[in-house]
């Protein structure tokens, strides 16, 4: 059976990689009846933040990518919060030191900073590696007494991962291929801490073997640990899943990992939802509140780095579990572009349901003093949404189907010509004497009387648009000379004319 998982940990506010991630991981459990679940990988306590954790939940469930288990919820595996899982990972850290593919390093902190700097000096970097764990304080020259010794003492200790030496690794994965890699290069990574937490490294691995994962579906930037965790598995005589490395997401311009910072200078949001630090209290914008909906980040995040083979471009979320192959995704990084983002908004914006836009749309006109019946702000939102990307649009494309212009277009108005009061006047009478106020037969009506008399289309209809308007925008005159209504239509007109 197919069972992926999104690893988390909780250190802040999820990033769009992340939910990429995520995303994948669920389309890719959907697509082969399996299961996507989520673990939260906490065992790092300097990282940790409060909130974080309930953040990542919320931005899923936002997302419509709810896992099939978690904390929580169908615990079959459970915990699923690894700080929870502390007691279980130190026998597997034993277990690798009985099987000699561990040891104890009893190194202090200012013992390796000063073989840092000595190494500096140098001009060298310091690894912990086979080229001197023998020489370090480690346990591999000390007798089995002595360790124990040492750790009765309560000396501070971690275990290391004894690398192998002059193997060549072969691994796959499903969208890089065939990797070589030489295993003298990895450094002998920490797998449990004296403080009794594993590591990343040792709780990811025996995580994803306890809680059969099948595949493990991750960003890019864990590929140089794919080494060490297959080496993992081998020293576990377990079987590994599958790995896929997803692709970087890159900066919109230039070069590089797209950053919050970027998000920050250009003004879009590269979280799902608006997070403020606990402790520093800075501020991130996210999607939600600014106004995207769940359907466009969804399909706007299928497409970095992923398409089905053809130009189609908007998925729901059903049609992306339908198409997606994991086969399909690219090496390369994808662009993040958020113009594009804003397209697909619009497009689902257009997608709404009027009842539910307007209201959305209700909650702004309060705040701005409006006080509008449900109908009305129903049609005015019919007749507008074409040309907004959010609710937060709407405003500015239709206040004047609630409050008369304040003030006309400078530009606009330099094409008020002499005769044009004059026309308005009579424009006004033509608008007074129609009886079906409907947008069609007033349409009708007060074009055939500019025929009649022989003037220019443009040379009514445009001032009257500013006089209803305020400005030469909106969507069409007679819909809107019919919502605002006849009395009203004629008290602007007389009032532009003055
Ligand atoms: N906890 C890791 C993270 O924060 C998980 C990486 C993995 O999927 O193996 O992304």
């Amino acid at each position: 059976q197919v069972r992926v998982r999104f690893a988390p940990s909780p250190t802040g506010p999820l990033h769009i990689g992340g939910v990429r991630t995520a995303l994948f991981n669920y389309l890719f459990a959907k697509k082969n009846n399996g299961v996507f679940y989520v673990r939260i990988e906490d065992t790092d306590q300097n990282r940790f933040v409060p909130g974080a954790e309930a953040y990542i939940l919320e931005a899923l469930e936002w997302l419509g990518v709810s896992p099939d288990e978690t904390i929580g919820k169908n615990e079959k595996f459970g915990p699923y919060r690894q700080s929870e899982r502390k007691e279980l990972y130190k026998q597997y850290a034993d277990q690798l030191i009985e099987a000699g593919w561990a040891y104890y390093a009893f190194d202090t902190a200012e013992e390796l900073d000063q073989l840092r700097k000595e190494a500096e000096a140098d001009g060298k970097t310091f690894i912990y590696n086979h080229t001197n764990r023998e020489q370090l304080n480690t346990s591999l020259k000390l007798s089995k007494e002595e360790v124990a010794d040492k750790i009765a003492k309560g000396d501070a200790y971690v275990i290391r991962f004894k690398t192998p030496v002059g193997e060549t690794l072969h691994l796959k994965d499903i969208i890089r291929g065939d990797i070589k890699f030489e295993t003298s290069l990895l450094d002998d990574k920490v797998l449990y801490k004296s403080d009794g937490m594993p590591t990343y490294h040792l709780a990811n691995i025996v995580d994803d073997h306890l809680m059969e994962t099948s595949h493990v579906i991750r960003g890019e930037e864990w590929l140089p640990s794919l080494p060490l965790h297959e080496l993992l598995y081998k020293a576990f005589g377990w079987e590994a899943p599958e790995f896929a490395h997803l692709p970087l997401i890159l900066k919109p311009v230039g070069n590089g990992k797209l950053s919050k910072r970027d998000g920050d200078k250009l003004g879009f949001p590269v979280f799902p939802l608006d997070w403020q630090d606990p402790i520093s209290g800075e501020k991130s914008s996210g999607y939600r509140e600014k106004g995207f909906y769940p359907e466009t980040v969804v399909n706007f995040l299928a497409l970095l780095g992923w398409n089905d083979g053809t130009d189609q471009e908007i998925f729901s979320l059903a049609e992306l579990v339908d198409k997606f192959d994991l086969a399909r995704v690219h090496k390369a990084g994808a662009k993040f572009d958020p113009e594009k983002n804003k397209w697909f908004n619009q497009h689902y914006l257009k997608e709404q349901k009027n009842a539910d836009l307007s209201k959305s749309y209700q909650v702004i006109l309060k705040e701005n003093g409006i006080n509008a019946d449900d109908t009305y702000v129903e049609k005015v939102v019919g007749l507008i949404k074409e040309r907004a990307t959010f609710v937060s649009d709407f405003l500015e494309l239709s206040d004047f189907f609630f409050v008369r212009p304040t003030a006309y277009d400078a530009k606009a108005l330099k094409n008020w010509k002499e005769d044009t009061s004059d026309i308005m006047k009579q424009v006004a009478e033509v608008i007074e004497g129609i009886e079906v106020f409907e947008a069609k037969n007033i349409e009708e009506i007060v074009k055939a009387w500019i025929n009649e008399q022989g003037i220019g289309m443009g040379k009514v209809m445009q001032p009257l648009r500013l006089s209803l308007v305020g400005a030469v925008k909106g969507p069409d005159l007679f819909d809107i000379i019919e919502m605002i209504g006849k009395q009203e239509t004629v008290e602007r007109l007389s009032i532009a004319i003055e």
